[in-house]
């Protein structure tokens, strides 16, 4: 569902991407790690068209980031066609930005009956059914600064998850967290990623990574140094530098 090829992002001078190549399958779970600065925001942010990118290419959901195939030619495309491109991908970030004069009900709705022009009461039944899969269910009238920072990251879920996403970008979601609430966040996102969801979690929590990721990609200095099944990578990384990394951290 993802293809990137060997793509590159600068920032000014400095080279946040460098040839990254990745292929993310359909329901596979990634699992992004690496030491701070490495380029793993950046990346997700190229995929949902955050950011642009500066070289190379990236297919989303069979269709190349911003730009429409017509015959032999590439057209890029406007404002809206590239907000439809981006609809496929769902992110959820670091800091749970809800809308804080909204409750949690409707920081969920706005999305599908404002952007999907879905019918209110449909979308309200939705959201019910989406804050109680997240363990929310009495919690829908909450404003966020009612909520504990691990409730509100999981009305953020629910909230990307109303879109209908094919694919969730995950970006560090539990490290704004107290330790005590990263458990029930890194849960739902256990229960999604068994649900058959496509995920891209860029993490920290490198427990989570090897229970459930199906592959983990080693990043550093805006490279992929290293990727492999999940247990694997873990238990015997091939790169020195990934060795170094997990020694470090482990
Ligand atoms: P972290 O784990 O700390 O979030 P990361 O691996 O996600 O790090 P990125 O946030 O992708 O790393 O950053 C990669 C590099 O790009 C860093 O050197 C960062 O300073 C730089 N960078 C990121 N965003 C911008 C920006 N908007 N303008 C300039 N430089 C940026």
């Amino acid at each position: 569902i993802v293809a990137a090829r060997k793509v590159g992002k600068l920032f000014g001078e400095m080279a946040a991407l460098v040839d990254v190549t990745l292929d993310v399958m359909p329901k596979e779970v990634v699992c992004i790690i690496g030491p701070s600065g490495s380029g793993k925001t950046t990346f997700l942010r190229c995929i949902n068209q955050l950011e642009r990118i500066n070289s190379g290419a990236l297919w989303v959901n069979g269709e190349l980031n911003g730009f429409r195939r017509q015959g032999d030619l590439l057209h890029p495309l406007g404002e809206a066609e590239i907000a439809r491109q981006r609809r496929v991908t769902g992110m959820v970030f670091q800091r749970f930005n809800l809308f804080p004069h909204m409750t949690a009900l409707e920081n969920i709705i706005e999305g599908p009956v404002h952007v999907l022009r879905r019918p209110p009461d449909e979308a309200r039944e939705e959201a019910r059914a989406l804050l109680a899969r997240v363990g929310l269910a009495d919690k829908q009238s909450s404003f966020p600064a009612e909520l504990s920072g691990g409730q509100q990251q999981r009305v953020a879920i629910a909230r990307s998850l109303a879109m209908r996403p094919k694919l969730m970008l995950f970006d560090e979601p539990t490290s704004a967290l107290d330790p005590e609430l990263v458990g029930e966040v890194l849960a739902v996102m256990r229960d999604l990623a068994s649900s058959g969801m496509t995920m891209i979690v860029v993490t920290h929590e490198l427990e989570f990574a090897r229970d459930v990721g199906d592959r983990i990609v080693f990043m550093d200095k805006g490279r992929v140094v290293e990727t492999g099944p999940a247990a694997q990578l873990m238990a015997s990384p091939r790169a020195a530098r990934t060795q170094e990394f997990l020694r470090r951290v482990l």
